[in-house]
């Protein structure tokens, strides 16, 4: 048997790949609740998303798995207009349509971009003709950014926009774990803008990102249903994990009762959870997995009356940049960003806080962040009543930061774990960040467990 800790994501898809292999499975999640982060929640008709939203259709292992469970049907893209804002100056500016992570591909696209300035856009366009680095080292995205497409390309794309997706800090977090593509093309073509102008075509009609009709959530109650009901077991949180030599059998302590004999063990759990569960069976291993940084976030979602917001909401949201100086990161106008969100008469717009670069928020009460989203979207929107529903979450050390180095730091891990047969770490803290990455890691995982447990037998 093999044990799988953690009913996130990552944790479903684990168990997911060993039961359509036919590998015995034990699945401990330590919440009354599986998904992890992702939770959809239906309030008064509103289909309110507390976590993620989006499935990013350029790596498919999420729409597969979908698939899979025969949800095809009720896989949805964005609504068009798919246009999204950066704020500059308290005003929507928008990001054009050709282009790659915001980075403007054309000529054209570069003049409409509102949000830079004419030395900002000259120094963009410049980037075809600045030297490419010979040093395969890993870098930050903000020392990658300026070097090629200089400041305020950082400060008005690459913090709001690549950085903000993984609610880091843009000096710390690693272009070779986060955005291999950009440095790939920098060697590849000596310059990232003649790369992405041979080699990206344009958006497909469809856009880039899928979600469920119903939201995210379907996915986690599709996962449990293929699952064995007996296989699953919720508030069970682990412990510790220890291993017997003589049967060489781990064993997995949860709170409830014995401790459970396991032949193979699949930890998706937070990397500093999986560092103090692998405490006791390698003190340095242990040590690497709690180096893994994680930020804090919250999600604010907020339903208005159509018609008390005077400006027109249509596209997917906005991107504030932190030199902006307010405390909403972004925004999603979700009612306009995807299908059935919420009845015609109201719109459902979701709020961002947080993160690296605003820890001090995240101490003021549910009642502060309402009132902190309301007030900075009014004046961006220019809304003229209270929201008439309102929801917080709030995201403890849930993000994963794979800063500078992580890659790195993962093969240490990695290279570590080789001497414990068929003892495997996954989750969003490892290898992947978004829920295709976790869905595609956890589910290769799963299949080398198994292999490892077969040939050690
Ligand atoms: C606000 C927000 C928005 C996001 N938006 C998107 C998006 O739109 N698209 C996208 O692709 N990604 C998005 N992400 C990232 C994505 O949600 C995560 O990468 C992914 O859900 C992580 O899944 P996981 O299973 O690895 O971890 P988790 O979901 O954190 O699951 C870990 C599980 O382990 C359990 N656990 C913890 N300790 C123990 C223990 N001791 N014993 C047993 N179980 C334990 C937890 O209860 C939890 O269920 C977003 C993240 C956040 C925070």
């Amino acid at each position: 048997m093999i044990a799988i800790v953690g009913g996130g994501i990552s944790g479903l898809a684990a168990a997911f790949e060993l039961q359509r292999q036919r590998v015995d499975f034990r699945l401990f999640e330590k919440s009354r609740r599986l998904g992890g982060l992702i939770l959809t929640e239906d309030v008064d008709g509103l289909i309110i998303e507390a976590g993620p939203d989006a499935l990013l259709v350029q790596k498919p292992a999420a729409i597969e798995l979908c698939r899979e469970l025969g949800l095809n049907d009720h896989l949805v893209p964005t609504s068009p207009p798919r246009t999204a804002y950066i704020v500059r100056n308290r005003k929507l500016h928008p990001i054009p349509d050709r282009s790659f992570l915001g980075i403007p591909l054309t000529m054209t696209a570069l003049a409409r971009c509102g949000f830079l300035s004419a030395v900002g856009k000259a120094r963009l366009a410049a980037e075809r003709f600045v030297t490419p680095r010979t040093s395969a080292e890993d870098e930050s995205i903000a020392d990658f950014m300026q070097r090629r497409f200089g400041r305020e390309a950082v400060d008005y794309l690459a913090e709001p926009l690549l950085a903000g997706i993984h609610a880091g800090d843009v000096k710390r977090l690693s272009m070779q774990a986060l955005f291999p593509r950009l440095p790939e093309a920098e060697k590849q073509y000596g310059s990232v803008l003649r790369a992405l102008g041979k080699t990206e075509r344009p958006r497909s009609a469809e856009g880039a990102f899928l979600s469920l009709d119903r939201g995210l959530g379907d996915l986690v109650t599709a996962l449990e249903r293929a699952l064995p009901g007996s296989a699953v077991e919720r508030e069970a949180g682990v412990t510790r994990i220890a291993f017997d030599a003589t049967s060489r059998d781990y064993l997995i302590h949860t709170a409830r009762r014995e401790p459970v004999r396991a032949r193979g063990v699949i930890l998706t759990t937070p990397a500093y959870v999986t560092g103090t569960l692998l405490q006791d069976l390698d003190p340095h291993l242990a040590e690497h997995c709690r180096a893994i940084p994680y930020v804090s976030t919250a999600s604010v979602s907020l339903a208005y009356r159509r018609e008390a917001i005077a400006d027109p909401i249509e596209g997917v949201g906005f991107l504030v940049p932190s030199a902006e100086r307010l405390h909403i990161l972004a925004a999603s106008w979700v009612s306009s960003k995807w299908p059935g969100r919420a009845p015609p008469h109201l719109a459902l717009l979701r709020v961002f806080v947080g993160s690296a670069r605003d820890t001090e928020i995240l101490r003021r009460s549910d009642e502060e962040l309402v009132r902190v989203a309301h007030e900075e979207l009014s004046q961006l929107m220019r809304i003229r009543e209270w929201p008439s529903v309102t929801r917080v979450y709030r995201w403890e050390r849930a993000s994963a930061q794979h800063d500078v180095g992580h890659l790195e730091h993962v093969r240490t891990i990695e290279r570590k774990l080789e001497r414990f047969q068929g003892l495997t770490v996954t989750g969003s803290g490892f290898r992947g960040v978004g829920i295709p990455d976790c869905i595609s890691d956890a589910r290769r995982t799963a299949e080398l467990t198994a292999a490892r447990i077969c040939t050690s037998r």
